[in-house]
């Protein structure tokens, strides 16, 4: 297909000091959870986005002395040679599919814990890290020299290994963005006080850094130009920094808000829509000549073309769409749009590759996995058994994913049946809670692949039962039957369920009785009980306020949707519930409800009776799981389960277990995961140093 004239700007070169980027599409530095620690993970992530058609690829932040260790986070690393070998395999990886490497070069100053090496952290002055609340040492003269001298090191040591960029980068309040920052910096020395005394060891670094191997690698800065009301500088000395060390800069990376306002700049579509950053990231060009990279969850090509006519921007910069499809560049360039795997704006990939240290995506289950199972997301082999039928009962994103899979391997036939009158399972309705509208996309994104293979067939109004399934006669059955909300209010805080709960009653609701039947509280007091800490208590809670209801949203969690702050969603989504006037209350759960008023237990031991006219539960799903224990106690052969109805997950999580599924269905027992390959520091790794040592 040819590629629409409009995008052609897209694909122009870019020069950055002595490289050249081959287009416009640049993935920005992003988390992962692989760093040093997983470097063939770390390799082949980046890998396939430089053959999907980005320019250069990046690494996560690559803190550059033991005094700035992230752990429990997982950072990049660049304090010894053997952490250069690690590297190395990346910018290989990067070179082989013609992109460059780029290596984000950081100090944490304030923020890092050191957890790992015990060494105090080093920052502009002694104030509590508003982010990990921890005190730092104030840096005398030596400190700040030793780290001008550590990032020294660290960008020879990346060159050597074959990077491209190299970032002196102080974003998301780091520790050059600390100096820079009249919060962090109260110093009376040549170091504090006046813009340019903050910018003082910032300047230095780059001086310094670019004296090294500004011959021989790109210098990239990157810099919160505004923190958006967060603790750092605003757009006029944002913008004035910018000014000041533009003639030591090859590339300007920029973007807004600090690391404790990181929800700014990884904005969740909740939210931000498509581009936010423009209003602060836009004026950049007022302050130089220099090439500029911005980010803004940019997934629509004529939008990201508009960016680079206006001259705003010469790079359109992501993490999060090229999370969602590493193939976006290569989609655009060959006139592919509606093949795009846009993403959601969900930050599961932040939860994962931060909080649960390994990156993954509920659009793109192949992230992550591209070198510990081999999945590459454009990328399919014919099944051994691909003369089989497959039956797939439950159209659910599960069960969508599982046959795009099985139609891209090129089963004989795949038959999607579906109860419901429309497929997409939860996705038809949870894209309808506040704020979701753009979690469409994993319905749509899929309904669009599924309908462009001709061997898979959607059938929706059926229900199956054991013997309908039999009758089917497919060779193959997968169970894709998913979950749905308890009713009786079963929770893991009391272990059983609330005595007094009945779907069956008018006065209390599940989430699908609300979304799906309509049913609506029988009186204007409504209590959500949330014991998930997730999206659906607080999308129950808006939802029925925005009906007009008075709204208490009770959850037995530390605080309301703790989950939503690993997505960056937590303190604005808080704030935003409170400005709508509904009441959270945290550590406490309900023991008894009756019609008009319920019985609520807190951690403390407290019981005290509330007035409400119903009771929404959002407690724990349960599997609908009996059409595969009945197939399977009858004896029916090749039949297995996916998704919701093996356990309720994340969406992430089952439409990951989908894709297993569709990869492995000819593996000895598609029931058991195939082992993955492990990374973990050992005697291969030590051979490895001590050879190229
Ligand atoms: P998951 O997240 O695991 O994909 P969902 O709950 O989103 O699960 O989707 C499950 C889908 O399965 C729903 O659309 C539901 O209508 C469908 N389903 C459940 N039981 C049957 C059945 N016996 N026959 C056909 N479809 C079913
Ligand atoms: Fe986008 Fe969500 Fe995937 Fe992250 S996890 S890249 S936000 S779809």
């Amino acid at each position: 297909m040819a590629r629409d004239a409009r995008f052609d700007i897209l694909f122009e070169p870019v020069q950055i000091g002595p490289k050249t980027l081959r287009n416009r599409f640049y993935q920005v530095p992003h988390c992962t959870g692989f760093g040093v620690e997983k470097p063939w993970s770390q390799a082949a992530h980046r890998a396939v986005k430089a053959e999907g058609g980005w320019a250069a690829v990046c690494t996560e932040y690559c803190t550059v002395s033991p005094d700035a260790d992230e752990t429990p986070f997982i950072s990049a690393r660049m304090w010894d040679d053997h952490d250069l070998r690690h590297l190395k395999v990346m910018c290989d990886a990067a070179h082989a599919h013609g992109s460059l490497a780029g290596v984000e070069l950081s100090h944490s100053g304030a923020h890092g814990e050191n957890g790992e090496t015990r060494l105090p952290p080093p920052a502009p002055s002694q104030i509590t890290s508003d982010y990990s609340n921890i005190t730092p040492k104030a840096m005398e003269q030596l400190d700040i020299d030793r780290i001008v001298s550590d990032w020294v090191r660290a960008a020879i040591r990346s060159r050597d290994a074959g990077f491209d960029i190299v970032y002196v980068y102080g974003g998301h309040s780091y520790l050059l963005g600390q100096m820079l920052s009249p919060f962090y910096n109260q110093r009376t020395d040549d170091y504090g006080g006046s813009l340019e005394n903050r910018a003082r060891m910032w300047i230095e670094t780059l001086r310094a850094v670019r004296g090294a191997v500004g011959s021989d690698c790109a210098i990239a800065c990157r810099v919160a130009v505004s923190a958006a009301g967060g603790p750092g500088v605003e757009l006029d000395e944002g913008l004035e920094f910018v000014r000041m060390a533009d003639h030591l800069v090859d590339l300007w990376d920029v973007h807004i808000g600090s690391i404790l306002e990181w929800s700014k700049d990884s904005g969740a579509s909740r939210f931000f829509t498509e581009g936010w950053q423009l209003e602060w990231t836009g004026h950049v060009r007022e302050a130089t000549e220099k090439p500029i990279v911005g980010v803004g969850r940019l997934t629509t090509p004529a939008r990201m073309a508009e960016i680079i006519e206006s001259g705003v921007w010469d790079l359109i910069g992501a993490a999060r769409p090229n999370i969602a499809d590493p193939f976006l560049p290569e989609k655009i360039r060959t006139g592919r749009i509606d093949d795009i795997r846009a993403c959601i704006g969900c930050n599961m990939c932040i939860s994962k590759g931060d909080f649960r240290r390994h990156i993954g995506c509920t659009q793109n289950a192949t992230a992550g996995e591209e070198h510990r199972r081999g999945w590459h997301p454009e990328r399919f082999d014919t099944a051994k058994n691909a003369d089989s039928e497959v039956l797939v009962v439950g159209a659910g994103p599960a069960g969508m994913e599982c046959a795009i899979v099985l139609g891209r391997r090129g089963m004989r036939r795949v038959r999607l049946v579906d109860a419901a009158g429309e497929p997409g399972g939860v996705t038809r309705w949870i894209p309808r809670l506040p704020g979701l509208a753009e979690w469409d996309r994993l319905r749509t994104w899929r309904l669009g692949q599924l309908a462009k293979l001709p061997n898979v067939e959607i059938e929706t109004g059926v229900r199956l039962d054991a013997a309908g399934v039999r009758a089917a006669g497919a060779d193959l059955v997968v169970i894709a039957t998913g979950a749905e909300w308890a009713g009786d209010g079963r929770n893991g805080v009391t272990r059983g369920p609330i005595p007094g709960a009945d779907p069956a009653l008018p006065h209390i609701l599940t989430p699908e009785q609300v979304m799906l039947e309509g049913k609506r509280p029988p009186g204007s007091r409504v209590l959500v009980l949330d014991c998930e800490g997730y999206f659906m208590g607080a999308g129950m809670a808006e939802l029925l306020r925005s009906q007009g209801h008075e709204v208490e949203l009770m959850t037995s969690c530390e605080k309301v949707a703790p989950l939503c702050d690993e997505t960056l969603e937590g303190p604005l989504l808080r704030r935003h519930l409170h400005d709508l006037g509904i009441h959270m209350r945290a550590e406490a759960w309900l023991t008894r409800v009756e019609p008009g008023g319920v019985t609520v237990e807190t951690e403390l031991g407290e019981e005290f009776e509330l007035e409400a006219d119903a009771v929404v539960l959002v407690t724990q799903r349960v599997s609908h799981e009996r059409l595969y224990l009945e197939l399977t106690a009858a004896g029916v052969q090749g039949v297995h389960r996916i998704g919701d109805c093996v356990a309720p997950r994340l969406l992430a999580d089952a439409i990951w277990d989908g894709h297993r599924m569709g990869r492995e269905i000819d593996s000895p027992d598609p029931s058991r995961p195939l082992p993955h390959l492990r990374e973990r520091p050992g005697f291969e790794a030590v051979a490895l140093a001590g050879a190229a040592g």
